[in-house]
């Protein structure tokens, strides 16, 4: 079973991912990860990301699909093993071009309000060191650019029956045991 993360900075998707990934057979693929360690490599590539993501901007869909990709094949997973998807797709371009990749068979589509997001990421910021959390004027453009590019995939897959909705201001245990029911269904 392949599964999907998706929802605005700060709405827990990283926590609840790292749980299931844990506890059950599920292989992370975490695009703010392998986008961070690329940035801090050094190379060519990473300082171009760098720009992007310290600006609170998604990087081209090209590039995150071609990483995506490289990723999947790399993948060498046991038996029984899924994929979970933590922050990709983050635009519909991307969803269509996931579905050309592999089957993605449930959807958890956090919701939090903005206040709510904005608290919990300068919160983060004040021990992640991610440049990204610090300044409230990057918070709000990855809010906006979510609101923009993220939110329309919430249809795309409402539209293939495989949106599932969580009220990402609940306990993260609370969440963790919506998430494995859907899973274990
Ligand atoms: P995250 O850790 O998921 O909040 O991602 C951190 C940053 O990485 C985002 O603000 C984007 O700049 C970039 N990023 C992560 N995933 C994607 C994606 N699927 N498409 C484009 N940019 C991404």
């Amino acid at each position: 079973m392949n599964i999907i993360l998706v929802g605005p900075p700060g709405s827990g998707k990283g926590t609840q991912g790292e749980l299931i990934a844990k506890n059950n057979q599920f292989n992370a693929i975490i695009t703010g990860e392998i986008l961070r360690k690329e940035r801090n490599s050094g190379s060519e590539l990473g300082n171009k990301i760098k720009e992007i993501i310290d600006a609170g901007n998604l990087v081209p869909d090209e590039m995150i699909n071609e990483i995506v990709t490289k990723h999947l094949q790399d993948l060498n997973l046991p038996e029984g093993f899924g994929i979970l998807f933590d922050g990709y797709p983050r635009t519909v371009e991307q969803a269509e071009y996931l579905d050309t990749i592999t089957t993605i068979d449930k959807v958890f589509f956090f919701q939090l309000k903005d206040e709510e997001s904005i608290r919990r990421i300068k919160y983060r910021g004040s021990y992640s060191g991610r440049a990204d959390d610090k300044d409230e004027s990057v918070i709000k453009v990855r809010l906006e650019n979510y609101k923009k590019d993220t939110e329309p995939v919430f249809e795309y897959y409402k539209n293939q029956g495989k949106l599932i909705e969580i009220d990402a201001s609940k306990k993260i245990k609370e969440i963790y045991n919506q998430i494995l029911s859907e899973i274990n269904e």
